[in-house]
Parts: structure tokens; C-alpha cells; sequence
């Protein structure tokens, strides 16, 4: 594990954090500056920096506890909803580079958005280029 890597220290018990899920593969925990009450960030035990990185039994184990933890998480804190989202690289505002899914309580009444609000200026795409780029990526899958 990285030495100066925050979540793998956590996963070591070297820093302390409220857990609520751990198994072979995946440590959940409750975020230290929610964004929400029962704010929960979910990693793979294993550091990895993005998506990407992550070989696919791994996602799909993080993905699994993201589906088995996010109703348990809204009613803890008896949410209407939740956000579940993952800051993916630095450019997306990733700021702890060990991959970890976001799950935030949301409420009728909190005065959030939805994720469409953290886009910059739209970019405006014709027919052909959508087609271009949905080319480019079942072509590359
Ligand atoms: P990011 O911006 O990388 O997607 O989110 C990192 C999250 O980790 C932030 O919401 C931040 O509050 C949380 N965080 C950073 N350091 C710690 C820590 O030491 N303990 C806990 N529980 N959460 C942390
Ligand atoms: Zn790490």
C-alpha cells in the first residue's frame, strides 16, 4: 500500500474512521466532512487511483456493496434519495486518489442538485458527432 495514501491507512485501522462495512475486498466508511448526514464512502481495500484501474472482480464488488448499502444508508438517516457518484481522476475533483464511491443522502427539502450541475458550459453537438463518439467508444470497448 502507499504509505502516504489516506483510505489505505484507514483499511489498516492506522487512522480511525466510523465503519460500516468491511468484507474480503471492500471497507465502507462514514466521510469525515459529510456532505449529507450518513454521507458513506465505499473503496476497494486494495489501492487503486480510478475506475479504471480497477481489475473488474474488484468493481464489481464495490459495486455490489454500493446496491446492498445504499438503501441501508437512507434509512438510517430516513433520506427521501440518494446521490451515488464517484469523483473519477483528479480533473473531476478527485482529491484522495484511492477509488471510493460517494453515497449522499438526499431530501426533499435539502436545497442540493442534481449531478447534471457539475458540468461547466454544455458543449453543443451536432447529430454527426454524436454518432462519431458513440462510434469511437463501441469500437473500443
Ligand atoms: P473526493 O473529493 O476525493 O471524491 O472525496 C474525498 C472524500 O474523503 C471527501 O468527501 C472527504 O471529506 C473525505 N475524507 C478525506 N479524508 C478523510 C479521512 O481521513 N477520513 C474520512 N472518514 N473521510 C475523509
Ligand atoms: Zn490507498
Amino acid at each position: 500500500m502507499p504509505e502516504d495514501c489516506i483510505f489505505c491507512q484507514i483499511v489498516a485501522g492506522d487512522i480511525p474512521s466510523k465503519t460500516v462495512y468491511e468484507d474480503d475486498s471492500v471497507f465502507a466508511f462514514l466521510d469525515a466532512n459529510p456532505l449529507a448526514p450518513g454521507h458513506t464512502l465505499v473503496i476497494p481495500k486494495s489501492h487503486h487511483e480510478t475506475l479504471a484501474d480497477l481489475p473488474e472482480d474488484t468493481a464489481s464488488d464495490v459495486f455490489s456493496v454500493l446496491h446492498r448499502l445504499t438503501p441501508v444508508v437512507e434509512d438510517a438517516v430516513d433520506a427521501d434519495a440518494s446521490t451515488v457518484a464517484f469523483n473519477n481522476g483528479e480533473a473531476s475533483g478527485q482529491e484522495v486518489p484511492h477509488v471510493h464511491g460517494h453515497i449522499i443522502p438526499r431530501f426533499d427539502d435539502d436545497g442540493g442538485h442534481p449531478i447534471h450541475a457539475i458540468a461547466g458550459s454544455r458543449p453543443d453537438l451536432s447529430d454527426s458527432e454524436l454518432d462519431d463518439i458513440a462510434d469511437d467508444i463501441r469500437d473500443s470497448r
